[in-house]
């Protein structure tokens, strides 16, 4: 099964939504962002406002849609590289994907969570599984 991080493009956005949510900086504060499916199966990324140290709102996404296009992943970053700040997802971030009724479609792929070390993703069922480490699932050693 084809996945958002296949893109390439998609894969850059996340790892500069890490990059702008400044971890391990005094700075630090949460980024996001919807991963979005046009009519014509090509992806683009919306990010959520700016968030706050330890939390971030996301916008509504009515029927599972954000300007027409289909809210095929969302992702948010953990930048908080110290104690007591947790890596992995918290119990509220699986419990708002578990109980959103607009990501229940079947192209929703899940929430993804980028943290310093690994790359986590909660799925609709509430269940959350390791994607990897952050720097081979996102930086890209590549040169443009
Ligand atoms: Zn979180």
């Amino acid at each position: 099964m084809s996945s958002i991080l296949d893109v390439h493009r998609v894969k850059r956005e996340l790892w500069q939504a890490w990059l702008d949510s400044k971890p391990g900086d005094p700075d630090a504060h949460e980024e996001g962002g919807f991963v979005l499916m046009d009519s014509t199966g090509i992806l683009s990324v919306e990010r959520w406002p700016r968030g706050l140290q330890a939390s971030i709102g996301v916008p509504a996404s009515p029927g599972g849609r954000r300007s027409g296009k289909l809210v095929i992943a969302t992702f948010h970053t953990h930048p908080n590289t110290e104690s007591p700040f947790k890596q992995e997802p918290t119990e509220d971030d699986v419990e708002a994907v578990r109980s959103d009724p607009d990501l229940r479609h079947r192209h929703f792929e899940g929430e993804f969570v980028i943290s310093r070390e690994r790359v986590f993703k909660i799925d609709t069922k509430g269940q959350v599984t390791v994607i990897g480490l952050t720097d081979q699932t996102l930086g890209s050693m590549r040169k443009e």
